[in-house]
């Protein structure tokens, strides 16, 4: 059954805002849509009373699945201590990975759907949910069942990442960890879309980097790089020549990223939750921008650096902190998160056959508006595939 919404006083659609419009959703997509003298008559209708729609917000890079809280850890900061400090004492990443190991699937899974669906709640419609708080070929199996058991049981669309490669994990040297990733790579493709690898400083480098995607590019998956967070890692380097899909972070980045990424099909992927929430440097969005990438933010929302999973937070930090428009950031958290994604024709964008993951705002609400009024509640409703979702 089709439904109409009618009376819709902006509605996104790719860099132009169509205004007193209706749109059409029919079998779970985007059947129709134009200005609202052009409304098909009849059918079932929704009005709009002048609220906007725009496309779900498809977040690219988040760890969403994690076991447990890092309170302590957030007290630590707050005392000064620096995200390496903090990772020195045994917290971070390897901190997860303990809890993570004391937690049963059920649980973690009970845990994980708490924040999947308050992140449903705010809009989001596209999800990409990464491994690596298991940090062994158990755990890091565990999460991503945990993943695929999420991905079956909601109406957005969810993509798993095998981020095997987070971290060293405890009892390992490097080198060995780095071949345990390697084993791991066939049992994690079948439960996996993407392979990732933090490449950056004390982490894992460029060589173990092009190693772990070679390996996960001959069983079909495509790369996701942690890159230039802490350092200028070689990791956006090392992505392009592997064919990422996409490179993430680039806080410490500039023209000579800009010129490697620059027709190379891989995404620029930022993450302005975790400069906010970490103090430091926001990634250059802007000289991305300008130079014509497809800029996708995300919330990167986990424990450790970005405890949001916010995206319409996300957008106003692309805005106040980013200085993009106000366009520019709903791109880059809708259709070039899709592309990230590798989903840019199935959504992240309003056009006809599109699955309809849409946002309807309360009446009054602009583009704008979005970013600028940022903690106003906002939301009438969420579509995925055209079902009413919150
Ligand atoms: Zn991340």
């Amino acid at each position: 059954m089709s439904l109409t919404i009618t009376h819709i006083g902006q509605l996104a659609e790719g860099s132009t805002l169509l205004e007193d419009a209706f749109l059409t959703i029919d079998k779970g997509r985007i059947a129709d849509y134009g200005p609202m003298n052009a409304a098909p008559r009849g059918g079932e209708t929704l009005d709009a009373e002048g609220g906007m729609v725009i496309p779900g917000f498809c977040d690219s890079h988040t760890h969403i699945v994690w076991a447990g809280s890092r309170d302590g850890e957030f007290l630590d900061k707050l005392s000064g201590l620096s995200y390496e400090e903090i990772a020195r004492r045994g917290g971070g990443i390897l901190n997860s990975a303990d809890l993570l190991h004391r937690t049963s699937e059920d649980e973690l899974y009970a845990q994980s759907m708490v924040r999947v669906r308050e992140v449903m709640a705010m809009g989001t419609t596209t999800l990409e949910i990464k491994s690596g708080y298991g940090l062994n070929p158990e755990d890091e199996l565990k999460m991503l069942r945990v993943i695929d058991r999420i991905r079956r049981s909601v109406p957005i669309t969810v993509k798993s990442t095998f981020l095997g490669a987070h971290a060293v994990g405890r009892g390992y040297t490097r080198e060995a960890y780095v071949n345990e990733v390697i084993r791991m790579l066939p049992q994690a493709a079948e439960l996996s879309d993407f392979v990732d690898v933090f490449c950056d400083e004390g982490f894992f480098t460029p060589d173990e980097t092009e190693r772990i995607l070679s390996s996960a590019a001959r069983l079909g998956l495509k790369g996701k790089i942690h890159a230039n967070e802490l350092a200028e890692s070689g990791g956006v380097e090392v992505g392009v020549r592997c064919g990422a899909l996409s490179v993430d972070h680039l806080e410490r980045s500039g023209e000579a990223q800009i010129a490697v990424l620059k027709d190379s099909g891989t995404i620029p992927v930022m993450l302005p939750g975790s400069s906010f929430f970490l103090g430091i440097p926001f990634a250059p969005a802007k000289a991305f921008v300008r130079a014509g990438l497809p800029l996708a933010l995300a919330s990167d929302y986990n424990p450790g650096s970005s405890p949001s999973g916010d995206m319409r937070f996300v957008m106003a930090l692309g805005c106040i902190r980013m200085r993009l428009t106000p366009l520019e950031a709903l791109q880059a958290v809708t259709v070039h998160g899709a592309r990230a994604l590798g989903l840019e024709h199935e959504t992240g964008s309003i056009a006809r056959g599109k699955r309809a993951d849409l946002i309807l705002s309360q009446p009054g609400w602009t583009l704008t508006r979005l970013p600028y009024l940022y903690r106003t509640p906002w939301i009438r409703t969420v579509f995925a595939g055209g079902e009413s979702v919150a």
